[in-house]
């Protein structure tokens, strides 16, 4: 077991934020990466609300730039994802598959993931057809007919994007309003490759037998209870998304949805010496700018509580 003053779990726009806070602060912090170094941007393509980058760029490209910053000044990184964390015990303790690590202050900045509709057939024809991301698999339905599932913002981003691929996009709504911000839903609707199904759910993905591909999808109204099959071959689930938390439930105080809970106008959690920031605690904002900032705000925390942990 290696001991660390400081542990950042996460490596999205909040959790290097915080390591290079940290690092400027001495604390030599460990960035234990997750299973997807860099965070959700880095499945997005341009970036153009980030302040400083008039041009806008690509997601991967702003975390690499956060993760050499963070670097520069002494951050550690270990690839790797916890998969146990025992916050009951001081200095808290946490285990990757391959190593185990204690430390004195945790920054938690786990992010958020992509939610699913919870079919059987949505689990089995994942990467065959159905995804969570069209930014990283719009490229494969070049021509092809696909539908869309969600009426936020993150439904109407994905159709426009996936107008630049396939043939049609079909949006799938549940309710007969859109969800999403009225830029965003001005554009979609002004885009003649996409249209609208309202009332809708999905509730069947078909596949081909060898399961290597989707045909269709079948749909209940959800005021009429009317079925009907509606042949594609991509579906896009874009449905919202959910904190990743799972390994802290019943350790730290989370809301209903599973946001972690932080103490008034800081990062500070239920378990002193444990800090969350970024979309971890953020059902509200989730960009990239405020999840920095909340990561800023949880190296500072992290380290007054450390400093006068050692006065105390
Ligand atoms: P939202 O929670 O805003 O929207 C989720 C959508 O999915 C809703 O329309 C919801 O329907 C629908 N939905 C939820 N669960 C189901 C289900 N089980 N079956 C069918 N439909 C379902 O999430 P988003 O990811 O769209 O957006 C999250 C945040 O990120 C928002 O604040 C958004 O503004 C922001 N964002 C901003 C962007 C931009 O400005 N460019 C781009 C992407 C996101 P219902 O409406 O009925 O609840």
């Amino acid at each position: 077991m290696t001991h660390h003053k400081i542990i950042i779990l996460g490596s999205g726009p909040a959790g290097l934020t915080a390591a290079l806070y940290a690092a400027r602060a001495n604390l030599a912090p460990v960035v234990i990466e997750g299973l997807q170094p860099g965070g959700q941007l880095t499945i997005t393509t341009e970036v153009e609300n980030y302040p400083g980058f008039p041009e806008g760029l690509l997601g991967p490209e702003l975390m690499e730039r956060f993760r050499k910053q963070a670097e520069r000044f002494g951050t550690t990184y270990v690839y790797g994802d916890v998969i146990e964390a025992d916050l009951s015990q001081y200095p808290f303790r946490l285990r990757t598959h391959s190593e185990a690590f204690s430390c004195e202050a945790l920054i938690i900045a786990t992010g958020a993931s992509a939610k699913l509709l919870g079919l059987e057939s949505e689990k089995r024809l994942m990467g065959h057809g159905v995804s969570a991301c069209a930014t990283c698999d719009g490229f494969f339905f070049k021509g092809k007919e696909v539908v869309v599932v969600g009426g936020g913002d993150t439904a109407m981003e994905e159709a426009i994007f996936l107008t630049k691929f396939a043939s049609r996009v079909t949006v799938i709504h549940r309710r007969d309003e859109l969800r999403a911000s009225k830029i965003m839903q001005d554009r979609a609707r002004r885009n003649p490759k996409i249209q609208f199904v309202w009332d809708s759910v999905v509730d069947e993905i078909y596949g081909t037998p060898d399961g290597q591909a989707v045909t269709g999808v079948r749909l209940r109204n959800v005021k009429t209870n009317a079925l009907t099959d509606f042949p594609c071959e991509g579906v896009f689930i874009a449905i919202g998304h959910q904190p990743n938390t799972q390994l802290f439930r019943g350790q730290l105080e989370m809301d209903s949805a599973g946001y972690i809970v932080t103490r008034n106008r800081s990062t500070a959690t239920s378990v002193a010496g444990v800090f969350a920031c970024g979309d971890v605690q953020d059902p509200t904002y989730r960009q990239a700018v405020t999840a920095a900032g909340t990561g800023c705000m949880a190296a500072i925390d992290a380290e007054r509580w450390l400093e006068a942990k050692a006065h105390g």
